[in-house]
């Protein structure tokens, strides 16, 4: 491609509302541009590397014997309905009616259209299992579409989805996509680990792992052992077992009884710390939760965060959110800030670490007042006793007799998941087994946001010069850039270059701009392309400078020599090195 008529340009300034790197360098490149809130174009070099992420996924999907299909974006609202979905799926999913006022959704996800499909498709066992697959634009009206294609509205997903005869079978296709998905992420140059992650609202039974891209914007939190190979979602991390400290109370012993202190207005964790001069460990934090009807209160140790899923969970509840002051005034009588665990009047879910607390301190569910001195062994009701708070960094490793845990940010990039009869149950996917007897299908369902990959490898690849793409997503594979178009020699040899390389099947990218040299250096490394061969003034010695993007190293080198480095990339690149 000649650099003269590429469509897109750069830009000298980031644009403002451009908040992180990744983003910022795809609109500086010329690799994206905005239509509205999370919904962009992608222009020619943009849509070169989402080429190339595809390509790979279409491999790694097509090695492990998933077969590619294409469904309908549009669906009908019916579908829906009969998962149970349309009602609970919010405000994400987008609805639209046709001239005959009828309810359609755009897919967000495809387990009804698939589900339905595959009910046609197959009814006998001997077909069993099938791993069917798409790469398709999917739509989510998110709450904060941000971050460039971090978080789209339209945004392109590969969703896969596997139908088994039994569990063991499951097991079976999702270790395949599980051990597809490292080789995708590796093929794109990620830095990655994939993850325990919760089931979510998608549900189902069994596990599911999230893949996550370390970076620093990331917005999930992941907790992994220093020293296994156990890493969790930050929602989903098993707190230990091990205690490193009790609460002790220090004002108190385990035998002192019960005492109520008067607290004018201290109401939080700091304060509480502050007015009494006590250890946040040494505090009982107490959060009355709805959990779809239901009122409860959950109780952890005040250096704790009270971990809202682990909650949901326990109660196997819908949707859970913390309730507002005027609902726990009316629940418990008590304004916030004082109420606790001793005499409330609702469920009490109290964290392990609380219960293995000496003592501690408590509201008082009374305005204005805390106990002191109280004995969880002695004073609380411990039947509902269980891990309901986030695992922190430093906590011992729930897997493992040595290691910490350590926290890292992370991307999420794919995910997959155990959905079992969930859908098949509804829909009536089920098939004949060997014995003629009719038996629901097993399912799995398998995403990777494509888009949101080149986002993800843009934050770990970057410099303060611009992008610096691993070599088998780059739009090119070389950039050449004439110095000089005035001068003859130079012009000669960069056009036998350029067609000498693309006659080997080289993806070339020609700056053959009458620009300044230092604006067309700037370019291409604002671009990002891993080789640079610069046709200056060697040229008439028959020579080429040879630059890597994310080294900076540059050798002189004869043209011949250029030539053969690219033909081994190349070789290197389709064996998937
Ligand atoms: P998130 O928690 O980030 O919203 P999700 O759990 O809703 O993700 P899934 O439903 O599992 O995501 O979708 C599969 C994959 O699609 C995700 O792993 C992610 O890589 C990608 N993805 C999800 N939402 C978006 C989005 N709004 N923009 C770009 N990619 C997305
Ligand atoms: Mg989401």
């Amino acid at each position: 491609m000649r650099q003269s008529q590429l469509a897109s340009s750069t830009l000298r300034e980031s644009p403002a509302d451009a908040e992180v790197a990744s983003h910022q360098l795809m609109l500086r490149a010329g690799y994206i541009r905005q239509l509205a809130a999370g919904i962009y174009t992608y222009l020619p070099l943009g849509r070169r590397v989402l080429r190339k992420i595809e390509q790979i996924v279409r491999e790694e999907m097509d090695a492990a014997d998933a077969q590619e299909v294409l469904m309908p974006t549009l669906q009908p609202a019916e579908l829906w309905k009969e998962s149970g979905r349309y009602g609970v799926y919010g405000p994400e999913l987008m609805r639209l009616q046709d001239r005959h006022e009828r309810e359609f959704a755009l897919g967000p996800t495809h387990e009804e259209v698939i589900t339905t499909l595959v009910r046609g498709e197959i009814s006998s066992y001997r077909k069993l299992p099938v791993t069917l697959y798409q790469i398709q634009t999917k739509f989510r009206d998110e709450r904060r579409p941000r971050f460039g294609l971090l978080r789209g509205r339209e945004f392109l997903m590969k969703d896969a989805y596997s139908f088994d005869a039994d569990w063991e079978g499951l097991d079976r296709s999702y270790k395949r996509m599980y051990d597809a998905y490292h080789r995708i992420f590796q093929r794109c140059g990620l830095a990655f680990r994939a993850v325990e992650a919760d089931a979510g609202a998608i549900g189902g039974e069994g596990g599911t792992h999230e893949f996550m891209a370390l970076a620093e914007i990331g917005e999930d939190t992941i907790a992994a052992c220093d020293c296994c190979q156990y890493a969790a979602n930050l929602e989903k991390a098993e707190s230990s077992e091990k205690i490193e400290e009790h609460g002790a109370d220090t004002a108190s012993s385990t035998e002192a009884s019960i005492e109520k202190v008067y607290t004018p207005d201290v109401r939080t964790i700091e304060q509480l710390v502050q007015s009494l001069c006590v250890p946040a460990t040494d505090i009982m934090k107490t959060v009355v939760f709805m959990a779809d009807e239901q009122a409860v209160a959950v109780v952890v140790r005040g250096d704790h965060e009270i971990n809202e899923i682990k909650v949901k969970n326990a109660l196997g509840a819908e949707n859970i959110a913390i309730a507002d002051s005027e609902t726990v005034a009316r629940l418990t009588g008590v304004p916030v800030g004082f109420v606790g665990p001793y005499g409330l009047s609702l469920p009490v879910l109290i964290d392990r670490e609380v219960a293995r607390m000496a003592a501690g301190i408590a509201g008082a569910n009374e305005a204005d007042h805390h106990y002191r001195h109280l004995n969880p062994q002695r004073d609380l009701d411990l039947t509902r006793v269980g891990d309901y708070r986030n695992a922190a960094e430093g906590d011992g490793c729930p897997r493992c007799s040595e290691g910490k845990l350590k926290f890292f940010r992370g991307i999420e990039v794919g995910h997959v998941f155990k959905l079992g009869t969930k859908y098949s149950e509804k829909l009536n996917a089920s098939y004949l087994d060997a014995s003629g007897r009719s038996q629901t299908m097993i399912m799995g369902c398998y995403g990777i946001g494509v888009s949101r990959i080149m986002s993800a490898i843009l934050e770990q690849h970057h410099d303060g010069n611009g992008i610096i793409w691993p070599a088998s997503i780059a739009p090119y594979q070389a950039h050449l850039v004439l110095v000089s178009t005035k001068d003859e020699v130079q012009q000669q040899t960069a056009e036998e270059l350029y067609s000498g390389l693309r006659s080997r099947g080289i993806e070339v990218l020609f700056d053959d701009r009458d620009e300044r040299p230092g604006v067309k250096f700037k370019d291409a490394d604002l671009i990002g392309i891993p080789v640079r061969i610069v046709v200056g003034k060697d040229a008439e010695a028959g020579k080429v400078e040879w630059v890597e993007r994310r080294s900076g190293n540059k050798e002189t080198i004869a043209i011949e020599e250029a030539v053969a480095r690219f033909s081994a990339l190349r070789n290197d690149l389709s064996a998937g090195v």
